[in-house]
């Protein structure tokens, strides 16, 4: 069976929709950060358009809080070991629509 893999374009990171956050990953997340749950929905998180659920926040250039880089200019995640389940399904459970057009990461 096919494998995904990532080349760490980061492009998912930058894609202008929500990243939904689960109950249990606000808690994982803030505690990961060494801040208050509180501190950490008041200031990184906010609710999506459809108020169904709460979001990561995003830089003013629209990509995700904790979108980094590594010394080789690799797309990372500063939250890896934490980041929600949304991110971690992407793309083979969780994708948005033109999703592949984005991606530089392939099947082999
Ligand atoms: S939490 Fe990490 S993997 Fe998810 S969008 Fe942000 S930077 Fe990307
Ligand atoms: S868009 Fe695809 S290749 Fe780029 S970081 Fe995301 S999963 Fe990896």
């Amino acid at each position: 069976m096919k494998k995904f893999v990532c080349s760490r374009c980061g492009n998912c990171c930058r894609w202008p929709g929500a990243v939904k956050l689960l109950d249990a990953e606000v808690d994982a997340i803030a505690q990961f950060l060494g801040m208050p749950v509180e501190k950490f929905l008041a200031e990184h998180t906010e609710i999506t358009p459809d108020r169904q659920h709460l979001s990561l926040r995003e830089k003013p250039n629209g990509e995700c809080e904790y979108l980094g880089t590594d010394d080789r200019g690799l797309a990372r995640c500063l939250i890896e070991n934490v980041k929600p389940r949304q991110c971690r399904i992407f793309p083979e459970k969780w994708n948005f629509p033109g999703w592949e057009d984005k991606c530089s990461g392939g099947f082999q």
